[in-house]
């Protein structure tokens, strides 16, 4: 009996066991030094000011919106090839939410459909007040010319980088928020680096930064220059928003620090196992992932697009026969205005049609730190005989 391998999966050293036990023997769970510690090497490796743990890449997303004053009768725009997360964020804040479509060369939101729409939405008064570009599979959006519009049309940019810890775009680390006010990363097991469930929230930014840390934890301060009237005395706190508890454990921020250690140990790999990928995969009636010039992707997903009128099977044929061989294939993603949730607020099958036709061949292959050699050679083996 073979043995399955996954789309993705966390890699654990003793070196991270260690870091957590050591917080569990610590008077300090949660709101403790890890997570400082944590922060502040992130914000290192990114080279961006501030830095804001929380429990999800969901709430990061939730309270990034926030911060930048999201509310009602405004816009989100984000990309439909994405997890239902970078967009229901908008929702959250009762923004109204649409889509541009992908490039169908990086399957990131195309910049020529966000020209063609931020015109029309410009003459129909109806512009973004924030735009949320998601780094694809660990490949950065074309982030120079976004910010170019963005002063142009006035919107601001939260950067859905939750595949994307360890990329880098122009020669810099995504994260740095060189072009935009906020981005986000998720720990989730399957991304870059985990802290089974966590987010981060990044920024240059003084005053979102001092308004992230109080909407992470219900909207409360203790700082008596930001209170309204004099403190009560030592206890005193108030609450200013109406916040969350966002907050991250230093359970999880201690494994965050020690996995940081290793992140470029991590996306080398990935980056290897997909040069692979290139050269195993060459001559079949399949697509592979293209990088734009300016990119250095952190290899979060290795995305093959079926040639279907080359291949005398369906996608789902494939797919299934793929999973039927142990092989974890995925989908990334369903068109997130397909989603019923979506339909039932006006969208439909046949509004960003370069994101369904990427829906109806593509096809995410294992690739993660500890993938063998062996393994990957067994996935690439088992394709070809399916697809020839
Ligand atoms: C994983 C993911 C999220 C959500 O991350 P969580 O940490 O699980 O909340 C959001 N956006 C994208 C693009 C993701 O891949």
């Amino acid at each position: 009996m073979t043995s399955y391998i996954p789309y993705g999966r966390q890699d654990i050293s003793q070196q991270d066991i260690d870091a957590v036990v050591e917080v569990l023997h610590s008077d300090w769970l949660t709101q403790g030094k890890a997570i400082n510690h944590f922060e502040q090497a992130v914000a290192d490796y990114c080279g961006v000011k501030y830095a804001i743990a929380v429990s999800s890449a969901t709430a990061a997303l939730h309270i990034a919106c926030l911060a930048i004053g999201l509310g009602e009768q405004d816009y989100l725009w984000t990309s439909p090839n994405t997890f239902v997360a970078s967009a229901n964020c908008g929702l959250y804040c009762g923004a109204k939410v649409d889509f541009v479509d992908i490039d169908p060369f990086t399957y990131n939101l195309s910049i020529d459909e966000l020209t063609q729409k931020l015109n029309g939405a410009d003459q129909q008064g109806c512009l973004p007040k924030v735009l949320v570009p998601v780094h694809f599979a660990g490949q950065s959006c074309d982030m120079e010319k976004i910010a170019a519009l963005s002063q142009q049309y006035g919107f601001h940019i939260l950067e859905d980088a939750s595949h994307a810890i360890g990329g880098k775009y122009q020669g810099k680390a995504i994260g740095c928020c060189e072009f935009s006010d906020l981005a986000v990363f998720s720990f989730h097991p399957v991304k870059i680096i985990t802290t089974g469930e966590g987010g981060m929230v990044l920024t240059n930014r003084e005053d979102l930064y001092e308004k992230l840390i109080r909407l992470r934890s219900h909207g409360i301060t203790r700082n008596p220059e930001l209170m309204q009237g004099e403190s009560h005395g030592a206890w005193y706190y108030q609450q200013l928003e109406l916040g969350f508890n966002y907050r991250m454990t230093d359970i999880q921020a201690a494994l965050g620090s020690s996995q940081m250690q290793r992140l470029d140990e991590f996306v080398s790999r990935r980056r290897f196992l997909a040069q692979r990928y290139n050269y195993l995969l060459q001559n079949l009636p399949i697509t592979l992932p293209r990088q734009h010039p300016d990119t250095e992707s952190s290899w979060h997903l290795y995305v093959i697009r079926l040639n279907l009128d080359k291949i005398p099977k369906t996608h789902r044929q494939v797919f299934e026969e793929l999973r039927q061989l142990g092989i974890g294939v995925n989908l990334h993603y369903i068109p997130v205005h397909t989603q019923p949730y979506y339909q039932n607020i006006g969208f439909k099958w046949g509004d960003f049609p370069k994101s369904e036709e990427y829906y109806a061949d593509a096809i995410s292959i294992p690739l993660y730190y500890g993938l063998s050699k062996e393994d990957q050679n067994r996935v690439a083996d088992n394709l070809r005989e399916i697809l020839t």
